[in-house]
């Protein structure tokens, strides 16, 4: 069912997609495999349109954070390799069999159960083992003190019974932070992986067919770390500093459109709270776009959105379903004028830098009741509804 409304709604542009991926692909080259990680429905952009477009791209894996986003990717008919990232409870070890979906194991405990579960099941778990080299997330402690025992626990896990291990990874967590002290740390992180990697491999006398570590900072800043795959999101989405600085393009573009103009007397209080007031005689649009569409309502009053008469100042406290912008020194925009919220002309990284966060939050953020246009050879080829009409 499609959406009766132009209200607000996200445009995918999926040749930017294929740009972005292409000249990826072309920096990191022929050698290295692509993971697309598609995690938070591709940050926003819809992960069954993006995996869709990476598989017929020819990438070689998808990472996302949990076994439901896999499913959906799988009964969306998503053939590549999907790699879950975070914890997968034992009792679904069965489906990921099932459906060819590879496992993290981060720690002991995950090996020992997913081994267990495997084996009374007397089938094969796959799997990519998770190192901790500085993240102190998730993964097998190696640091310091550490590298013996998590090295050893690291090949203990590749000998149980009922696990394959095709692969071996690490999260860098400064990879996108300037200055010396930060690379240095990078720095340490992969060596530290490489080590424990070596290591475990002399212990066992197997081989990890796929190490990989690089996430967009790192695909951005360290060649020397693409190993057999890098693992890249937001570069792949098109934001950030990096992007631009590789002339990759923005995947989404947020509109929305001007539902009511309204002009007021100087002095007039507009929306809750009355933070903001008229100075003058101005001219007020209302656009369906609010909180609950992903909006940050810490930006009221702090930041403009794009007309095609230039940037319009919102104004006074975003409600649930709606802002309000000055319009009034822009006299041919009005009722049914589209309205960038961020994309090709507003910059999402203006945005976000307002807010006090990164790019990933907002696309993140904008929310279900916000349909999807997907946009092919300049072409709209589908639209996604994400509320349940059926
Ligand atoms: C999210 C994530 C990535 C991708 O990070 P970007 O900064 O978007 O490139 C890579 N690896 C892991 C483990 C992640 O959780």
């Amino acid at each position: 069912m499609e959406s009766t409304l132009k209200r607000t709604w996200s445009e995918i542009d999926l040749d930017a997609l294929i740009h972005n991926y292409r000249t990826l692909k072309a920096r990191i080259g022929k050698n290295v495999k692509f993971l697309g990680v598609v995690k938070a429905d591709a940050y926003g952009h819809g992960s069954v349109m993006v995996a869709k477009t990476l598989e017929e791209e020819g990438a070689d894996y998808l990472a996302v954070s949990s076994i439901d986003e896999a499913m959906e990717l799988r009964l969306n008919d998503i053939k590549m390799p999907i790699l879950i990232l975070g914890h997968t409870p034992k009792e679904q070890v069965d489906r990921l069999i099932e459906y060819n979906i590879t496992q993290a194991v981060t720690c002991k405990a995950k090996a020992v159960e997913y081994s267990e579960e495997a084996t009374r099941l007397n089938k094969t778990l796959k799997i990519h083992i998770k190192i901790d080299t500085g993240m102190s997330r998730l993964g097998y402690l190696c640091d310091g003190e550490f590298f013996d025992t998590g090295a050893q626990g690291i090949a203990d896990a590749m000998n149980m019974p009922g696990l394959y291990t095709e692969g071996a990874f690490t999260h860098f967590a400064v990879a996108d932070e300037e200055g010396e002290e930060a690379l240095e740390y990078t720095r340490h992180q992969f060596k530290l992986f490489t080590d424990v990697c070596s290591k475990v491999e002399e212990l066992t006398g197997k081989r990890f067919e796929i190490k990989h570590c690089a996430n967009t900072g790192a695909v951005a800043r360290f060649p020397e770390t693409y190993l057999d795959m890098v693992r890249p999101g937001l570069l792949l989405y098109g934001y950030g500093e990096y992007a631009r600085q590789l002339h990759l393009k923005p995947v989404m573009t947020l509109k929305t459109v001007v539902s009511t103009v309204k002009v007021y007397p100087e002095g007039t209080a507009i929306s809750y709270g009355g933070i903001y007031k008229t100075d003058k005689r101005e001219r007020i649009g209302v656009l369906p776009y609010g909180y609950a569409d992903g909006f940050f309502r810490s930006l009221s009053n702090k930041c403009s959105l794009m007309t095609r008469e230039g940037l319009a100042p919102q104004r006074g406290k975003i409600c649930m379903d709606m802002c309000m912008i000055d319009l009034t020194d822009k006299p041919g925009v009005d009722v049914g004028s589209e309205i960038e919220i961020f994309g090709k002309h507003n910059p999402i990284e203006e945005l976000s830098d307002i807010a006090g966060t990164i790019p990933y939050e907002l696309t993140c953020a904008v929310s279900k009741r916000v349909p999807r246009t997907y946009i092919k050879d300049g072409q709209v080829i589908s639209r996604e509804l994400l509320l349940r009409m059926r």
